[in-house]
């Protein structure tokens, strides 16, 4: 569900250092582009843009496309995550590799993103500690499926606030989109996660 803009998380600034080490839109975008998230490192490839799926759902305007690529070079994979309520899917969403069968967590909201990084808290419901919750295949074992991973990030994360995360700030995604399956479009049914 879509949660209203910026409603927890983001520590206060102080106005004097605002503007100090701020870096321009492209700058981020370049930076983002080239620095991948540390859970993801060596297994994905960017690359992809934004792959049309418009801003984050607190209206990030970063938007930074991957593809799933094994160790093993396949680009397939079974991908699950859990149901939970009525027809909401919930995190840890993890990749097994149709070929060599190595597992990622492609996203798991205690640990990966803006709120367990900077915050030490997770703003997803776990479907690991809900009772009602149960592990499904988002993709069909007969059917692996290319898998896109989109991480969207604020504009601010190069203030000063953030030097302590100089060396993670491709870890503060503020927002992710997970794509099953080869067609990326506003109708394609996809996986997404707000983290802040
Ligand atoms: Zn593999």
């Amino acid at each position: 569900m879509i949660q209203p803009a910026l409603s927890t998380g983001y520590p206060k600034k102080e106005e004097n250092n605002r503007m100090a080490s701020k870096a321009s839109f492209e700058d981020q975008v370049n930076f983002f582009s080239r620095t991948v998230p540390g859970h993801l490192k060596d297994i994905v490839f960017s690359g992809c843009p934004e792959l049309g799926l418009g801003a984050g759902g607190h209206g990030e305007q970063i938007a930074i496309g991957y593809r799933l690529r094994c160790k093993c070079k396949n680009e397939l994979f079974e991908v699950t995550a859990y149901a939970w309520k009525e027809a909401s899917l919930i995190g840890p969403v993890n990749a097994k590799c149709s070929s060599c069968g190595r597992s990622y967590a492609v996203f798991d909201g205690d640990i990966h993103g803006y709120d367990p990084v900077a915050c030490d808290t997770s703003s997803n419901a776990h479907g690991e500690r809900e009772e009602s919750a149960y592990k499904m295949n988002v993709s069909s074992l007969s059917d692996p499926k290319s898998l896109d991973i989109v991480t969207y990030y604020p504009e601010d994360l190069f203030d000063n606030d953030f030097d302590e995360f100089a060396d993670r700030r491709a870890d503060l995604f503020t927002w992710i989109r997970i794509i099953v399956g080869e067609e990326v479009n506003p109708d394609h049914p996809f996986l997404e996660f707000e983290c802040a």
